[in-house]
C-alpha cells in the first residue's frame, strides 16, 4: 500500500503553482495529432471525426469511416466512459506531457543516446479509480467489494505502467504516419531534430488504445541528464522530499499531481460509469492474483 503517494493539505499552493490550466489544456487537445483509422492520413484533432461508438477511433472522412467498419467493429465497443477524451487531456497537459517525456528519455535511455531518426513505441496502460483515496484502499483492502461501488462515483485517472516495446516489430502504417506527422509538427514548433515517438494509452483491462505521438524536447532531455528528482509529498509528515529521479518516479508524480487537482482544473477526474467499475474490478482480481 502506497501511502507516501497520498495528498498532504501543504499541497494545495504547490499545486496551484504548478498545474497547467483548463484552458490550455483544451487549446492543446485540438492541436494533437492523429491519423485516419483508414487510410492513416495523420492530422490535428480538430480537423478529424472520431467513431461516437468508442470514441477512440478517428476518421478524415465518412468514406473512410464507412470503409473501415468491417474491420473495426470487431474490437469497437459502446463506451459509456470518459477516459478516451481523459487521455487526450493527459497527453495535452503542458506539465503531465514534460514528465511523461522524462520517462520516456529514462525508458528508453535518449539522455545518453538520443534518437531522431527512428520512432521510438511504449505502451501507457491507464486506470481510473476512486478519488477519494481511503475509499479506494478498502476496496484494495477488501473492505468493501467492487460491486458495492456506486456507479457516479468520483474516479480520478492514474497511470498505471509504461513499458518500453519494440518499434520494430510493433509500429504499423498508422503509427508510422502519426510519427511523421508528429516530427513535422515538431520542427514547425522550433524543436528540430529531437527524439519523437508513440505512446500506445490503453485502458487497463481493454483492447482498444488510443495512439500518441510525442516529441522529447530539450528541457526533458536536461532534466533526466541532471538526475534531479521531483519532490514528493507524504502523507504522514508536511512538507515534501525529493525523491530519486527514476521512471517509475515520474508516473508517482504524475500520479500525486492528478489526485492533488480536488477541484478538477486538469479534467482527469469524472464519475465513473458501470463500465469504469467493471474494468477496476477486473483490474483488481489481477492484481490480486499476482499476490498468489
Ligand atoms: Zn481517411
Ligand atoms: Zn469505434
Amino acid at each position: 500500500m502506497n501511502f507516501v503517494n497520498a495528498v498532504h493539505p501543504d499541497n494545495k499552493p504547490y499545486f496551484r503553482a504548478i498545474a497547467t490550466p483548463t484552458k490550455e489544456i483544451r487549446a492543446g487537445r485540438s492541436n494533437m495529432s492523429v491519423s485516419c483509422s483508414q487510410c492513416t492520413t495523420a492530422s490535428e484533432m480538430a480537423n478529424l471525426q472520431r467513431c461516437g461508438k468508442c470514441k477512440s477511433a478517428w476518421y478524415c472522412s465518412k468514406d473512410c469511416q464507412k470503409k473501415h467498419w468491417p474491420i473495426h467493429k470487431v474490437g469497437c465497443r459502446e463506451t459509456s466512459s470518459d477516459i478516451p477524451k481523459m487521455m487526450q487531456n493527459f497527453i495535452s497537459n503542458v506539465l503531465l506531457n514534460h514528465v511523461l517525456q522524462v520517462a520516456l528519455v529514462l525508458a528508453f535511455k535518449l539522455h545518453e543516446k538520443p534518437i531522431s531518426d527512428a520512432p521510438f513505441l511504449a505502451r501507457c496502460t491507464v486506470s481510473v479509480h476512486p478519488s477519494d483515496m481511503m475509499y479506494y484502499m478498502q476496496i484494495l483492502m477488501g473492505g468493501i467489494s467492487p460491486e458495492e461501488v456506486q456507479k457516479g462515483t468520483e474516479g480520478m485517472f492514474q497511470i498505471a505502467e509504461l513499458v518500453p516495446l519494440d518499434a520494430h516489430t510493433d509500429m504499423d502504417h498508422t503509427r508510422t504516419e502519426l510519427w511523421k506527422l508528429s516530427k513535422t509538427m515538431a520542427t514547425e514548433r522550433g524543436h528540430v531534430g529531437v527524439p519523437v515517438g508513440i505512446v500506445d494509452m490503453l485502458m487497463k483491462g481493454a483492447v482498444q488504445s488510443q495512439s500518441f505521438g510525442i516529441a522529447i524536447y530539450d528541457d526533458a532531455l536536461e532534466r533526466a541528464r541532471s538526475g534531479e528528482g521531483y519532490e514528493m509529498e507524504s502523507a504522514l509528515f508536511p512538507g515534501r522530499k525529493q525523491v530519486p529521479l527514476t521512471q517509475q518516479a515520474c508516473i508517482d508524480f504524475i500520479n500525486m499531481h492528478i489526485r492533488s487537482d480536488k477541484k478538477n482544473q486538469l479534467r482527469l477526474r469524472t464519475h465513473l460509469s458501470k463500465e469504469d467499475i467493471d474494468k477496476m474490478r477486473g483490474a483488481s482480481d489481477e492484481e490480486e492474483s499476482h499476490d498468489i
